[in-house]
């Protein structure tokens, strides 16, 4: 009898905040906001969770309904000048095979993209020196006269203000750039320490500044993440207004400082989703290829959750498995823009469709 008094209670408390942040997009403030916060991630109660997810599902079918974006993901270079801990292809993991695609190996992506009814391209690599702005610059421009109705999308690391509104000149729309963690100690417990917090935000603002549709993000369950760190993130989030929010459990791989850590769960990812689509809710927000790699049905569920976005990958087969970020990533069936039409189903068994339309911020 007890028990289910405090369950009754636990489940009004929760739906009285979820409520709250349905209308205004915000946690109390100071430590009530933290505590609130902390007791959407940690609860055990099934109604409570269910409520969270059903609002967040609502809330993204209200502004963008019963639809998902695609975006064919082309991983063109996985070179990269860094060594955060926790990417396998980091400059110093001498363990994975290298590859940059040509320029017309990424036109020719852009080619069978289109054909499978893509509309936007993610063109993702690690900060490579060999791709001077002028070859990205002619790279977009070629993609944007060929695909004039296309967005294409940046994922290209920390480059200079003038660097981005170069790209931004050619072409490009919109730029993703997860700020990986908003508190500055534990930053630099993920990066060595010529990378920084500071740079990272500033980056951020100048594509917004430049006119960017720009996303943010971080991985959930990150090494050193705590409730504090992660509190920390949404508030950056609130204050960013970030057009797209890239999140997705942190995965090991074996040949980097962090292959022995934990992974993140799914269980708090389609958490973090669900507040995310409730602070932001106008936000485009993936169902990562992360998600989908630690659970079977992580893109259906992340669906549920709130999410509105999944990214196939559309590079050649004979590189995608060195594109190594974690262990054990998938990129064939649905994972890859050879598998839409399975995609597709699966999404339509949830009540959702694919589109074919560049999918923009609303
Ligand atoms: N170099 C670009 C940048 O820094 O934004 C884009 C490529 S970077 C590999 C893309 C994202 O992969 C990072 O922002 C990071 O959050 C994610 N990532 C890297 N290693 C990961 C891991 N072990 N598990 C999950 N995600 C990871």
């Amino acid at each position: 009898m007890n028990s289910e008094k405090t369950e009754g209670n636990e489940r009004q408390i929760l739906i009285e905040i979820i409520d709250k942040l349905c209308v205004e997009h915000m946690f109390k403030k100071g430590r009530e906001g933290e505590k609130e916060f902390e007791m959407l991630l940690t609860t055990q109660n099934e109604d409570g969770l269910r409520y969270l997810k059903r609002k967040a599902r609502e809330t993204a079918d209200r502004i963008y309904g019963k639809i998902i974006y695609i975006r064919g993901l082309i991983e063109f270079t996985n070179y990269c000048k860094n060594n955060c801990f926790y990417c396998g292809i980091r400059k110093d993991n001498n363990r994975i095979q290298r590859y940059r695609l040509s320029h017309d190996q990424i036109l020719e992506c852009c080619h069978k993209g289109y054909e499978f009814g893509f509309r936007t391209f993610v063109l993702q690599g690690g900060e490579d020196a060999y791709f001077t702005d002028d070859k990205i610059c002619s790279i977009l421009s070629d993609i944007k006269s060929n695909y004039p109705d296309c967005a294409v999308t940046l994922s290209i690391g920390e480059k200079s203000r003038e660097s981005y509104q170069a790209f931004f000149d050619a072409g490009a729309d919109r730029y993703l750039l997860r700020h990986e963690t908003a508190n500055e100690e534990h930053y630099k417990k993920l990066h060595p320490s010529e990378m920084s917090l500071a740079n990272r935000k500033q980056c951020l603002s100048q594509l917004k500044e430049i006119g960017y549709q720009a996303g943010c993000g971080f991985m959930v369950g990150s090494p050193y993440q705590t409730m504090q760190t992660l509190y920390e993130d949404l508030i950056f989030m609130r204050e960013f207004q970030p057009h797209m929010v890239g999140i997705g459990p942190f995965i090991p791989q074996k040949d980097t400082p962090f292959g022995e850590q934990k992974a993140g769960t799914l269980d708090r990812t389609l958490r973090l989703l669900s507040i995310i689509r409730l602070m932001n809710p106008h936000v485009l927000l993936p169902a990562t290829t992360a998600l989908g790699t630690i659970h079977l049905r992580g893109r259906e569920l992340g669906v549920t959750a709130g999410a509105n976005v999944v990214m196939p990958n559309l590079s050649p087969a004979k590189v995608r498995d060195n594109y190594k970020l974690y262990d054990n990533k998938i990129y064939t069936g649905v994972e890859a823009a050879e598998g839409i039409t399975e995609l597709s189903n699966k999404m339509s068994e949830i009540g959702y469709q694919i589109v074919t339309d560049r999918g923009d911020f609303r």
